[in-house]
């Protein structure tokens, strides 16, 4: 089996593996302005695509792939594919504001119809080969998945995990590592790798004992996050904490689409409830809700674009106000500056964010101990070759897995191809 790294490597965003020069595992892009892309783009022809999940640094450029003489066949679960397909349509539209176009409305309209939905513990053969595909929830967001592929001819299997969580949150139920296959290789994600999650009810109380002081001072509790996932996860949190937030942004549509989908979800009542006592805002509304002390939840996670940026606009000089971050910022965006620097672009403007700026780690990705115990059991099951991808530390990651296991643990680097016996 040949796998080249097309992107992901040492490195969040952008994520593409190709396998046999015919079989690709995500094809993402990594949202900075402007965005970044997998090697190759353009010259590669998959005959499959298989999407591990929705978030833009795993399936962004899929539709690019359709504008060719033969489409690929693309496997994912159903949310995915929805999910895939309204992201698709924003980049359209987030490029005619940045300047950059990578495919068409008419591409995404192929996609949906080259799609294979597939439920999770199903196997399938991919058309016309001798690959075997099985995708697990991964537990990251609705409809997030790991690979599991076995080429029959060579007798060689490989699990990539995605992004992956095996812990519960408000919205997804854990990955189940003891249902996984076991494999020959493993590629892993990183992207905690040497750092470990904080207790989970400790981080909310802390992020709503920040919020309540924002609002008892008079100020704004600006809270960016993706529109898929995380979203829906702190507009719950905030609900059961008795506080009703605005919700502005692409994470409105997200919760439509995952209203239809309940079985991918932990507790769709729960959301539906959180949602159904939200105020909703479209650019009309912005000035009422900051008009009064309050917490708006609104895209995009990493400041890159979106409604945030009117909001951070109006509120960058007052010091009563906060900006509560919700997640891990990638390096390049907007969002890392603000961290580093103290300081956003908008619109080609430097402005400095006087306002607080706070970072919680509600992360969907597996902490420290998780990725490790993930690696420990596909090494104790047979696993002889481990990747590391999809992490800014992934050479560590390795050292750690070899010493620990005697495993052949790499951490490649983007354009590396290896070939595996
Ligand atoms: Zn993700």
């Amino acid at each position: 089996m040949k796998i080249k790294f097309l992107g992901g490597c040492n490195e969040v965003g952008r994520s593409a593996i190709l396998v046999d020069g015919k079989i690709l595992m995500d094809y993402g892009m990594r949202p900075s302005d402007p965005p970044e892309i997998p090697l190759g783009s353009g010259s590669i022809s998959p005959k499959s695509v298989v999407v591990s999940h929705a978030h833009l640094d795993h399936s962004g450029m899929v539709p690019s792939l359709m504008d060719s003489g033969k489409a690929p066949d693309v496997y994912m679960t159903s949310v995915t594919k929805e999910l895939t397909m309204l992201l698709g349509r924003d980049t359209i539209k987030v490029g005619k504001d940045q300047g950059f176009v990578f495919f068409s409305e008419e591409d995404i309209r192929k996609m949906d119809e080259r799609t294979h939905t597939v439920a999770y513990g199903n196997r399938l053969t991919l058309d016309g080969s001798d690959y075997v595909l099985e995708l697990c929830n991964a537990g990251h967001i609705p409809g997030s998945s790991s690979v599991y592929l076995r080429k029959e001819s060579e007798d060689v299997s490989l699990f990539y995990t995605g992004d992956i969580k095996m812990d519960v949150s408000r919205l997804m139920e854990s990955a189940s590592p003891a249902d996984f296959p076991s494999s020959d290789i493993l590629l892993i994600e990183s992207t905690y790798y040497d750092k470990e999650h904080r207790n989970r009810k400790e981080l909310e109380r802390e992020f709503i004992d920040s919020i309540t002081e924002t609002l008892d001072s008079g100020g704004n509790a600006i809270v960016p996050c993706f529109a898929v996932g995380r979203t829906q996860e702190i507009v719950m949190i905030l609900h059961s904490y008795g506080l009703t937030p605005y919700v502005d942004g692409m994470g409105l549509s997200v919760f439509s689409l995952f209203r239809n989908y309940p079985s991918f979800l932990k507790d769709a009542k729960a959301m539906n409830a959180a949602f159904s006592d939200a105020q909703f805002v479209n650019s009309k509304k912005r000035k009422k809700a900051l008009s009064e002390p309050s917490v708006i939840v609104t895209t995009a996670g990493m400041l890159n674009g979106g409604p945030v940026l009117y909001y951070l606009k109006k509120i960058h000089e007052d010091t009563r106000s906060k900006v509560l971050l919700t997640g891990y910022q990638i390096e390049g965006t907007n969002g890392r500056r603000l961290v580093e620097e103290g300081c956003v672009e908008t619109n080609g403007e430097i402005v400095k964010v006087n306002a607080g700026v706070e970072q919680y780690d509600f992360s969907a990705h597996a902490g420290d101990s998780e990725l490790k115990k993930l690696v420990s059991r596909f090494c104790s099951n047979g696993t002889e070759v481990v990747f590391m991808v999809h992490g800014e530390h992934t050479e560590e990651f390795a050292a750690w897995a070899s010493d620990n296991f005697g495993c052949d643990a790499i951490a490649p680097k983007n354009g590396e191809e290896f070939i595996i016996e």
